[in-house]
């Protein structure tokens, strides 16, 4: 012990995953390090006249969550807009909607998180519907899932599409019979349009859509309300017990906007930015990715990994299946071809740099597994930690294929039907029954000897740790032919803290609670392991702690 501690926490039930000490009372902090962790009477025998001394009161204390799957930015501007989760039908979409144009002055008034029936079941939402929520000024909306908008027709007008435009291949402004667009803009390329004249732009999706900065660069106005308002994202993933975030969309411009954070000591969250390579992009465009690499290589912000997308989202039949969708002979979008994709395993590889690839459908997710091995072939087996992405139908050939080739499975708990989060039943009838057995298989996967890793894929569902805790230790019931995936609680939080640091390489000085290691620590509100599973959501962070600094106190 050289320096008096900064701070000590006292009277916690540690779960530090450090082997030689499994369990703790307490921990001191000096200098941005974990100085000792022991007993709550030797710990506070180190405090000293300066020390902050906190008390945990019985309440799990562990290595500070790290959520490795998000979108820090899309996230942090949802929290900004109007959130209709669970609005439904018109009147209620019109209060809430009135509510919000009478708080905004924006051009376009805009909400998020729509659902697709919020008209009510089987009911398309049209711009006459969204005319009657809001008549004199334009309002759109976002689907959860990002891949459609709404408008009503004063939002159509202002975005020049009233009576359709050119859009680029896979978007779609849908058009009724009489010639006049409907409201439904499907896909980036359709939405663009009106999306413009929101609030935020549409910039925080640039890392998704394009992978380039926003076109042409923001002002300083722009740049500076986007940093204010991922600063305020960052401060509500420290108040969930957040230290670490691994982003899934990325450019230099998001990466900027973080580096100027960091230097006001605002970066709350130690976060990696990936290069987002797409399946239309030439391979030499991963130049770009070694030069975010070696410009961001910090230990709060750094880059050292390529996102790519291999195939869409179950629900619209846009993930990628080995059969046809039932009743249908579609098996799905290939976002890219299998050749193409392979080569651009093989030269990241190569590059040294770590790959996470979004594969959802049993199709996808094998010609994944074939990029990550072609990449082992051709450059030698390494220590590469490639990830696939959700996993959400797995064929049983490459079920054993993950820990074999030494490839990752990051997991969302709070995606599947079993995780309270999203309906229960909408997916019986996309899959064929068969199927269902090895969809979110969990623990199935768990037990080939794979490593998993858990995440929430925010703003998909919320950031909030304990609602996916609970959607992993305490899922629902599901009828058969659905299996018990249940994970145990030590299994649920190593995923979501250990395993997030040995994913991104940091298992040296993240991960546990032990002497030498980063202080990143979150110290809950209750004992979790004291509690009814189905309660866990109910638990919060009380206190943050991110490189010794308190980020969040409750
Ligand atoms: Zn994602």
């Amino acid at each position: 012990m050289a320096a008096t501690p900064d701070l000590v926490i006292l009277n916690g039930r540690l779960i530090t995953f450090d082997e030689a000490r499994p369990q703790a009372q307490a921990l001191a902090i000096s200098g941005g390090t974990i100085a000792a962790v022991g007993s709550t009477e030797e710990m506070r025998g180190l405090a000293g006249p300066a020390t902050r001394v906190f008390d945990a009161q019985g309440c799990t204390v562990l290595p500070g969550f790290i959520d490795s799957h998000v979108h820090l930015f899309g996230g942090s501007v949802e929290l900004d807009y109007l959130n209709l989760y669970e609005v439904q039908g018109l009147d209620a979409l019109t209060q809430a909607v009135r509510a919000e144009a009478a708080r905004s002055d924006d051009a376009v008034v805009f909400a998020v998180q729509a659902a697709y029936d919020i008209m009510g079941p089987g009911r398309q939402t049209t711009r006459q519907d969204l005319d009657r929520v809001l008549p004199d000024r334009p309002f759109a909306m976002f689907a959860a899932d990002h891949h459609t908008i709404w408008a009503n027709t004063r939002a159509l007008e202002l975005g020049g599409i009233l009576h359709g435009g050119e859009t680029e291949a896979g978007s779609e402004i849908v058009m009724a019979p009489d010639g006049t667009a409907t409201g439904e803009l499907r896909e980036p390329g359709a939405y663009k349009p009106v999306l413009r004249h929101t609030r935020y732009g549409g910039r925080d999706m640039e890392g998704l859509v394009t992978g380039a900065n926003p076109s042409p660069m923001p002002g300083p106005d722009d740049r500076a309300r986007d940093r204010e308002q991922i600063a305020a994202g960052l401060r509500h993933c420290a108040s969930h017990g957040i230290t670490g975030l691994h982003n899934m969309d990325g450019n230099f411009y998001t990466a900027e906007l973080l580096e100027e954070l960091d230097a006001e000591g605002r970066l709350l969250c130690r976060t990696e930015i990936p290069f987002h390579l797409k399946s239309a992009d030439p391979l030499d465009r991963l130049e770009e990715a070694a030069e975010m690499r070696r410009r961001f290589a910090g230990e709060r912000l750094w880059t050292n990994r390529v996102k790519m997308f291999m195939d869409g989202v179950v629900e619209s039949r846009t993930a990628l299946m080995i059969r046809p969708y039932p009743g249908t002979d579609h098996i799905g979008d290939p976002v890219f071809e299998p050749d193409h994709y392979t080569e651009a395993c093989v030269r990241i590889d190569a590059m040294g740099l770590q790959i996470a690839t979004h594969a959802i459908g049993d199709l996808a997710i094998r010609r994944t597994l074939d990029g990550y091995e072609a990449a082992r072939r051709v450059n030698g087996i390494r220590d590469s930690r490639h990830r696939v992405e959700h996993i959400e139908v797995l064929h049983p050939d490459d079920l054993p294929r993950f820990a074999e080739l030494g490839v990752v499975a990051s997991i969302q708990p709070g995606h599947a039907p079993r995780g309270h989060i999203f309906p229960a039943h909408g997916l019986d009838e996309v899959l064929h029954p068969d199927q269902i057995p090895l969809a979110f298989a969990w623990q199935t996967i768990r037990e080939t000897g794979a490593r998993v890793c858990f995440s929430t894929d925010w703003p998909v569902i919320q950031v909030d740790v304990m609602d996916s805790v609970r959607a992993a230790a305490a899922p629902l019931e599901m009828p058969v032919p659905w299996v018990d995936q249940r994970q145990s609680l030590t299994d649920t939080l190593r995923s979501y803290t250990f395993d997030n640091a040995w994913v991104e390489f940091s298992e040296d000085r993240k991960g546990q609670l032990k002497e030498g290691y980063l202080a990143d620590v979150a110290v809950m509100d209750h004992d979790l392991e004291a509690m009814a599973p189905d309660r866990l959501n109910t638990a919060r962070a009380a206190l943050t702690v991110m490189g010794g600094s308190v980020t969040w106190e409750a």
